[in-house]
This record gives C-alpha cells, structure tokens and sequence, in this order.
C-alpha cells in the first residue's frame, strides 16, 4: 500500500478529533502530505471516523489527481492540497467543526490576542466570510486570509481549519485554537477582557520558537 503509514496517520488523528470533541459526526477532515513522495494522504467524504480503515483513506497530488484508494476524498480536498502547493512547510491540514471557533465563525469575528496562547495560530486569527463548503473558492479565501505567518483561520459560518509541519502540530494549533475561541467568546460575553499589545504577542512569537522540547 502506498503512503502506508500517512494514510495510518490520517485515520488516527481522525479519531482524536472526535476524542478531543473538536469535530461531531462525519464532519471535519484531516490530511497530511509526504514532501519525499510528493503526495497527500486525506480522509474519505462523509465516512465514521471510527470505520476508517488505511485502505479508504485516498492519496491524491498536490494537484488533486487521484492515485490511490476506493473511497469519495473528503469534499474538502482543494482546501488541503492548496496549501502544500502554495505554503512551503506545511505538511498537515485538519479541518473542524468545533463549538466556540465555530461559535466565532457564525458571529464574523476573528479571535484577537485575549491569550497568549493564540501565538499557535499567530499573532491573531482570522474569520473569512461565508463561502460555500467544498469549493475553490472557500480554498483560496483561507490560503490568502492566513497570509504567510498564520496557522489557523476561521471559516465564516462553517469551522476552523488548522495546518501545521506535522499533523501533531496542526492538532495542537486546533486545539488552542479552541481553547482561545472559548476564552475569546466568554470575555466578550462578560463584556470585556485585555487584549495583548503586538509587542507582547511579538515577545511571545519569539518565545515560542524555543517553548517545544522537540
Ligand atoms: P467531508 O466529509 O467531505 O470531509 O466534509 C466534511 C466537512 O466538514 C465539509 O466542510
Ligand atoms: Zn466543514
């Protein structure tokens, strides 16, 4: 089977959406490419990501061309392959659906630096208008919003989508990212909360680089 172990991944990191609540159902999706076979591995459309098995899991080019696998790719597939053909470093995609970055998405936010902890996704998180799912279109607004130097956007009435070196990085900045949209929502609710200066996320970027042990 090729991109054996990248099509075990993706079923795996499915199964932690659901386990870390960061996606319901059959919604949300995950990829990662390999740079060494210049190819993706992305999750099936629509599939229980407790029945996944290697084998549905479809391997396509950046360009979209399948080369291996039965199943539907996830409808989602322009939205991952634009960015290993267009953001060098990127290696893994995971779309969600969860509560309080989708919350945000319906309201038209972005998130500000309420936390510093943001600094997974950047110096901020942007939210793009509504733009059907599945689509270019949806693919192109999120690459242009996240620039260069953004690791997550929210998605306008619809999700969040995360990216990463790795699909253990692109977890982490979706999961923070939740974190962040939780805190985010609940201080605005309150009617307040202190955003950090761009000096303080500046710092925090800077610190970071060296934060992980690995
Ligand atoms: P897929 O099941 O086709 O991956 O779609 C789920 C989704 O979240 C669409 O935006
Ligand atoms: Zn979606």
């Amino acid at each position: 089977m090729i991109l054996k172990e990248e099509r075990e991944q993706v079923v795996e990191f499915g199964k932690k959406l659901v386990e870390l609540g960061l996606t319901v159902g059959t919604f949300g999706n995950v990829s990662v490419y390999s740079p060494k076979e210049k190819l993706m591995a992305i999750s099936p459309s629509g599939m229980d990501y407790f029945q996944i098995d290697p084998e549905d899991v479809v391997v396509l080019t950046p360009d979209g061309e399948k080369v291996d696998g039965e199943a539907k790719p996830s409808s989602e597939y322009d939205m991952h392959r634009i960015f290993y053909q267009k953001r060098p470093g990127v290696n893994a995609v995971i779309h969600t659906h969860s509560v309080y970055a989708t919350t945000l998405a319906c309201l038209h936010w972005k998130i500000e630096p309420i936390h510093y902890e943001v600094a997974y996704a950047g110096p901020d998180v942007p939210c793009i208008p509504y733009v059907q799912f599945g689509t270019y279109e949806l693919a192109v607004a999120a690459l242009q919003a996240m620039g260069n130097d953004h690791y997550a956007c929210l998605l306008g009435n619809h999700g969040l989508l995360a990216v990463g070196s790795s699909l253990t990085y692109a977890l982490d900045v979706a999961q923070q990212t939740e974190f962040v949209a939780q805190l985010y929502y609940n201080t605005r609710v309150a009617g307040g909360g202190v955003n950090l200066t761009d000096k303080d996320m500046k710092n925090v970027l800077g610190a970071f680089q060296s934060y992980r042990q690995r």
